[in-house]
């Protein structure tokens, strides 16, 4: 079978050689003949464009000059050694230097004879000048000139000591393609390549390369990232089928006394369509034999926890245990506070474990789940240790999920013989495309709806220089009962200014708003746990009207009759985790507002954080905004998963064709669950061969 051929090892190629070989693995991570072709210019320079030396600016990023050279002499000393000649087009000249090879250059140098310039200029002195530029003389046939779009491949200072920059990576694509003529197997079946419209493998990876021109160009592109997205979502996807073909869920058939006695009786207000929608999918979901992989997502405060509620007592109704895992003890404190006097009526009987929990309680608690007379139990990471064990759990929850790894989901997974259904409750929107693409072999739920009677939040950017104006709305707000968050930045790099900085605005707050009118809380990482439930209890019982704290409190937290959340050094926080502090606010009936103190000199991405989020409320806009501006790999935790390795496909642009690629892998599977078909055999020796790559695709999910 031909694909051998790409698996050939680099050293083999002409030109390339053990010292080369060893610099492409080491330094580009190209082992084979696969590797070199996926190894894809970074951009492309119109070689069919020549500009003036009057028209040079500094933007530019690479220029092509036609003109003549006229002079060139040696300059400096010993390490400042170089070579200068001076270039003229007519409209102006400009200098091209050489510090390498200077000897050897001089003698090729050709005066008064039309030559092509290339390369990028800097401005030094007033003057321009390009260091080593390429040079051709108009009389030689140029082989790069052949395709008016010149791919630029990125190379380093170790490729480019053995001649490895991006022409010398370029010669070898060359060399490769040739090489290859006619032997790169197609990867897709003709059936997909037919409907997508999508050109052929070789002619893509030949197209990528070299094209011919941008049309070339864009088709290679098209061909090469549905490639890419089809076969990451094939895999999920698989990954979803095997799971649904060979584990089984408990049947939760059954709604019964517990949810509706809830839903009649004990419901503090109506659901929103949006939850009404969500439980339903839940429920069928539980009911259909097989084991639930749900996600619920939906903005910060949109209800979250009530669904959490009453899929658990849909468990409960069929015989099953609970439980919900938070991950910080503030939350899954809080989540019991919420719970307790909602499950109590009902006759649950509900438990919190956590890091602080007593041995004693811990021994009674874990006796009581392994004889099945607690139905619920509400935690932190504690509730995945082993000594943990359920009498027959048939449910988890799993809030703020990004903060667990797969690996703690999946002991959770172990924790029945029949694995409990698992719901995901995330409240960072997610772009859709990051969510298919990242957890797309979950099923996933939206909440897009806010409870009723919510006023947006009012959003302001303010300076230093206006502190005051801002202490004095605080003080206005506090005067009609209402509570202030005043968050600060604490990041693993700068720890220690950080709290430096957390104290001393500690300090001042205290100064500014005195006792006994005033009280402070303050809560950080570094309090003891109880220091921690006392300061914030304080807040909670609304013996404290502001809280300084550090994002500790950025998720979950929910105390409505807090309206206003200040948030420190703003410049400095994620969109995300602004949009997260914000949503600490806006719980209750009042007008709330957050206010985004920054310094008054802002660089580009941080404008556009503080604009957006003033501009908006909406959580998956700003998700939107957030990928556009980070990329995937800051989002979600998604670093570790490494799904998002991608090449070409760009999430946040490609969402049509990520959709697209999803759709066409789903159809595929359950027309050919196993890939049997002759049709499809491309594809499965294809998936054959990434299986073999070290990614471990089943930690994805
Ligand atoms: P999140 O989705 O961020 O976890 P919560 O579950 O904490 O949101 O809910 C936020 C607030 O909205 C809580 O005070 C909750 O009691 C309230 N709430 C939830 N659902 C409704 C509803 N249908 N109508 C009115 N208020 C609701
Ligand atoms: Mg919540």
């Amino acid at each position: 079978m031909s694909n051998s051929l790409l698996d050939t090892p680099i050293e083999y190629l002409k030109g390339v050689g053990p010292q080369k070989a060893d610099i492409l693995k080491k330094q580009l991570g190209i082992l084979t003949y696969h590797d070199l072709l996926y190894y894809f210019p970074f951009r492309y320079i119109d070689r069919t464009k020549f500009y003036h030396v009057n028209e040079i600016s500094e933007d530019l990023p690479y220029v092509q000059l036609k003109g003549k050279l006229v002079s060139a002499e040696t300059v400096g000393e010993m390490k400042t050694k170089r070579l200068v000649a001076t270039f003229t087009d007519g409209t102006g000249s400009l200098e091209l230097v050489w510090f390498q090879g200077h000897k050897w250059i001089k003698d090729t140098l050709r005066f008064n004879e039309d030559c092509i310039i290339f390369g990028k200029p800097t401005l030094y002195k007033s003057h321009y000048n390009i260091a080593h530029p390429e040079l051709e003389y108009s009389k030689e046939s140029n082989p790069l000139l052949n395709s008016s779009l010149q791919a630029m491949y990125s190379s380093n200072e170790h490729t480019k000591k053995r001649g490895l920059d991006s022409k010398g990576i370029m010669k070898l694509q060359r060399i490769l393609l040739s090489l290859i003529h006619n032997n790169i197997p197609e990867n897709i079946s003709t059936q997909i390549i037919e409907k997508v419209k999508l050109i052929s493998r070789e002619e893509a990876l030949t197209s990528i390369h070299i094209p011919s021109g941008i049309e070339a160009l864009k088709k290679a592109e098209l061909r090469l990232k549905f490639e890419e997205l089809f076969f990451l979502q094939l895999k999920m996807q698989k990954i979803k089928s095997t799971r649904n073909a060979t584990v089984k869920g408990s049947i939760c058939a059954k709604v019964g006394e517990k949810f509706n006695s809830f839903y009649k009786q004990y419901l503090p207000f109506e659901l929103t369509g949006a939850q009404k929608r969500v439980i339903k999918e839940i429920r069928i979901d539980m009911g259909s034999g097989k084991q639930m992989n749900r996600m619920l997502q939906g903005d910060v405060g949109s209800g979250k926890t009530l669904v959490a509620l009453m899929v658990m007592l849909i468990a409960i109704d069929n015989k099953l245990q609970a439980c919900m895992m938070a991950p910080t003890e503030i939350l899954a404190n809080q989540h019991y506070e919420t719970l307790l006097p909602l499950l109590t009526p009902l006759g649950l009987n509900v438990a919190l474990l956590t890091g602080s929990s007593k041995a004693k309680q811990r021994r009674e608690i874990h006796e009581k789940l392994e004889s099945g007379e607690l139905h619920i139990l509400i935690g932190t990471h504690a509730l995945i240790e082993d000594k943990v064990q359920f009498q027959n759990l048939g449910l988890v929850v799993i809030d703020e999920q990004h903060r667990f790894g797969v690996q703690q989901r999946y002991k959770l997974w172990a924790k029945n013989t029949i694995p409990p259904h698992v719901l995901v409750m995330t409240a960072t929107p997610i772009p859709r495309t990051l969510a298919m693409t990242l957890y797309g072999d979950l099923d996933i739920s939206v909440i897009d709806e806010m409870p009723p009677g919510r006023k947006p939040i009012i959003t302001t950017n303010r300076y230093e220089s206006s502190r005051l104006a801002v202490f004095g709305f605080m003080r206005q707000q506090i005067k009609l009962g209402r509570q202030v968050y005043v968050v600060y930045p604490l990041i693993k790099e700068s720890e220690k200014m950080d709290y430096k900085n957390l104290m001393d605005g500690f300090f001042n707050i205290q100064r500014d708003f005195p006792l006994p009118e005033y009280n402070v809380s303050i809560v950080h990482g570094q309090m003891k746990a109880a220091d921690k439930d006392y300061e914030m209890q304080r807040f909670i019982k609304k013996q404290a009207q502001i809280m300084v704290a550090t994002t500790v409190i950025e998720v979950g937290v929910n105390i409505p009759n807090a309206s206003i959340m200040v948030i420190e050094s703003a410049e400095r926080f994620g969109l995300s985790q602004l949009h997260q502090l914000r949503g600490r606010v806006g719980r209750g009936a009042d007008q709330s507002y957050c206010i985004l103190m920054t310094s008054n000199k802002l660089g580009n991405d941080s404008k556009t954080r503080l604009d957006t989020m003033v501009r908006t409320n909406d959580g998956f806009e700003i998700a939107e905004t957030d990928l556009r501006l980070r990329g995937p790999g800051d989002i979600a935790g998604t670093q570790q998963s490494g799904v998002l390795d991608l090449k070409l496909a760009d999430l946040s642009k490609d969402s049509p064709l990520v959709q697209l690629s999803r759709d066409v892998a789903q159809k595929i599977l359950e027309e050919d669950p196993t890939l049997v078909q002759p049709i499809n055999k491309p594809i499965a020796d294809h998936l054959l061969t990434l299986n073999k790559e070290k990614t471990n695709w089943s930690k994805v999910s």
